[in-house]
């Protein structure tokens, strides 16, 4: 296991939280809030599902779609993350 995994804010939260059913849902909404607001090691975490090619859940505060935007505009994982939207706001870019 990575080093980045034993600081992660989901390390102790159930893990469908983190599966949602779909991008636009409360509880997607739900794990990102935690990855904005709580998670150390958010840019780890997203470095390691882009580079790794994850294509379900919610990482780094980004849902698999927005992590497919990501890759095709070639954003770095801190781009990304810069222009992802809070949930509050996201809906419109879905
Ligand atoms: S960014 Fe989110 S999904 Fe990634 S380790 Fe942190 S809390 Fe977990």
């Amino acid at each position: 296991m990575t080093d980045w995994r034993h600081r992660a804010a989901c390390r102790d939260t159930d893990p469908e939280l983190f599966f949602p059913i779909s991008d636009t849902s409360s509880v997607a909404d739900a794990a990102i809030r935690i990855c904005r607001t709580a998670c150390p090691v958010r840019q780890e975490c997203l470095t390691w599902a882009l580079n790794n090619g994850e294509q379900h859940g919610v990482w780094g505060g980004l849902t698999e779609g927005q992590r497919r935007r990501a890759q095709l505009h070639r954003l770095t994982p801190a781009e990304a993350i810069a222009l992802s939207p809070a949930p509050a706001t996201r809906g419109a870019q879905q």
